[in-house]
């Protein structure tokens, strides 16, 4: 492997929708810890939310100024003292945040929700992320990487694809059921794609941007898209025989969608919501609990769920990278932020070596 530099270009967001590239040196990794050269880092929709446009996140969503990007996938160079099961040429996802490890909630492979605040740091928010040419990893942190999947893939896991997933787990998808997805975002194409998997009958989606609803059914993720507007509950009901769908999922946390996905849900029907921040009203007697509805909100994912769902990426063929619509080399990290915040696009990761060389 070639010898690795001192000094690193990584990107961090100062908090006015721009970027900037800064050098940085190449950290050396410690006890437990691992370098990986990085090989694709995605962006989230909650770098945009809490960080780009403005540093709005308080505690988890903290922004602490560091590298930014916390869905990263690389190749290890060099792993520090005591590592016990990864080595220097393994292709890994990095599960986003560290956790203590010793708290309850790490136990259950939950470092999402750590209660350590000492110990408790979010790669891209309170740690060095991925939108830099090397990154700094704790070892009990990585998922392995199954040679059949690529970076591009990997790198999606860790965050948007590992979030559906759970959240479908909780909800349970199969062929029983009709799927209404608010929000068609990352978040919901992936629904939409783990879905099918999953078994789905039938896949309706609702959003208001032109390209995501295109996408959507171009990549034959959803059997309908609607429009977002005040018919979409009838509609939902006309195109499931006038029940409405068995499952719900939100992904767009839009106050208006988030009560449609209640309303458009049938009788003992569960929904999920996953999309982060804003509000919601509804009225609980007449939409949930006359209708006997079970209403979950779930965060993020464990990480022992996260290597379930890489052996069953595999085993299904099913590829994230292929709603990655644009990729961009480090020095263009400027405009996949600025691709993203206007949300005329699918997936946009910032790539390196092989993985950029890959038409996006
Ligand atoms: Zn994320
Ligand atoms: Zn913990």
């Amino acid at each position: 492997m070639s010898t690795i530099p001192t000094a690193m270009q990584g990107a961090i967001l100062p908090g006015n929708s721009t970027t900037r590239l800064s050098e940085f040196l190449v950290p050396e990794p410690a006890h437990g810890e691992v370098l990986l050269r990085m090989k694709a880092s995605t962006i989230c929709g909650s770098d945009i939310r809490c960080i780009y446009h403005e540093h709005l996140g308080k505690g988890a969503e903290g922004y602490q100024g560091v590298i930014a990007g916390h869905e990263p996938c690389g190749q290890i160079l060099k792993t520090g003292p005591g590592c016990r099961r990864f080595q220097a040429g393994d292709r890994v996802i990095v599960y986003h945040i560290s956790g203590c490890g010793v708290c309850n909630d790490c136990r259950r492979g939950y470092m999402i929700s750590c209660t350590s605040e000492k110990y408790r740091r979010a790669y891209g928010w309170q740690r060095d992320g991925g939108m830099a040419e090397y990154l700094l990893a704790e070892e009990k942190d990585l998922v392995r990487l199954p040679d059949e999947l690529s970076y591009v893939d990997g790198a999606q896991v860790a965050c948007g694809f590992g979030t559906v997933y759970e959240g479908l787990e909780k909800i349970g998808i199969s062929g029983n059921d009709a799927v209404l997805i608010t929000g068609l975002g990352p978040v919901g194409l992936a629904t939409g794609a783990l879905c099918r998997k999953l078994g789905a009958n039938r896949i309706i989606g609702i959003d208001v941007v032109e390209e995501r609803m295109r996408l959507a059914l171009d990549l034959g993720l959803c059997d309908e898209v609607l429009k977002s507007g005040p018919e979409n509950v009838a509609d939902v009901r006309r195109l499931t025989g006038g029940h409405g769908t068995e499952r719900a999922v939100d992904c767009s946390a839009n106050a208006a969608a988030r009560a449609t996905a209640i309303r458009a849900t049938r009788k003992w029907g569960r929904i999920v919501f996953l999309g982060e921040g804003g509000k919601v009203e509804f009225n609980p007697s007449e939409d949930m609990i006359h209708d006997q509805k079970t209403l979950y909100g779930s965060w993020v994912t464990s990480i022992w769920r996260m290597e379930e769902l890489v052996e069953r990426l595999v085993r299904w063929n099913l590829h994230p990278s292929d709603f990655v619509t644009h990729r961009f080399a480090l020095d263009a990290v400027d405009k996949a932020y600025a691709l993203m915040a206007g949300g005329r696009c699918g997936k946009v990761a910032v790539c390196f070596d092989e993985e950029l060389a890959v038409a996006g």
